[in-house]
């Protein structure tokens, strides 16, 4: 790529370095910021910085967020004592869209994977389990449907169920390896209405 300008190159670079990003990708991105007026690049790179510098976890459900804490956890109109676990905020992004689910989350930034070397101590779980200290009546289960998805369920249900607080796994309609992000909004409600107690 040195027939390119160093700076060029260099803005080529780090684009491809993003996830889903190749080598051609990030060429037509580079070309594409470097004829985006100066305003509108100065937005974007602002946009950037700005996330990263005020992006931080809700003290609570540990999703990604601009305050102490988020607004589901502020929200007083939620039921607080239906805790939803997902593994990550895309995750409860798209329950939330579905606009039907009306308890707070619980996100644990990634599931159990023995394979992977992810341990129990590597998620935020002992977080979720200081939360149940709290006034909870259910907490629905909401990872993935791959191995590692249900490996963390069935590891949070034994450790939830001898406290005598409802647990629930939502309901096989979401595909096996299925990526929740990726599921309709029909899809996950059925899920979620028909989740089983474990
Ligand atoms: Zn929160």
């Amino acid at each position: 790529m040195d027939y390119y300008s160093r700076q060029i190159t260099k803005l080529i670079e780090e684009l491809s370095k993003l996830p889903g990003v190749g080598a051609k990708s990030a060429q037509r991105l580079a070309f594409h910021i470097i004829n985006m007026p100066n305003e509108q690049v100065e937005h974007l790179a602002g946009a950037i910085t700005d996330a990263k510098n005020n992006v931080r976890y809700c003290k609570e459900c540990f999703t990604l967020t601009d305050s102490d804490l988020c607004p589901i956890c502020r929200n007083s109109k939620r039921d607080h004592g239906t805790i939803m676990v997902v593994e990550n905020t895309r995750d409860l992004a798209a329950y939330e869209k579905t606009g039907k689910f009306d308890g707070v989350y619980h996100v644990l930034h990634g599931a159990i994977s023995p394979m992977l070397g992810i341990g129990p101590n590597d998620i935020k779980l002992k977080e979720l389990m200081q939360r149940l200290q709290a006034e909870v009546t259910e907490v629905i289960i909401a990872t993935n449907s791959s191995l590692e998805g249900e490996t963390t369920a069935m590891y949070i249900s034994k450790l939830i169920k001898p406290i005598g607080i409802k647990v629930s796994r939502i309901a096989s309609g979401v595909p096996v390896g299925g990526d929740l992000e990726y599921i309709d909004e029909v899809t996950l409600l059925r899920a979620l209405e028909g989740r089983v107690e474990l």
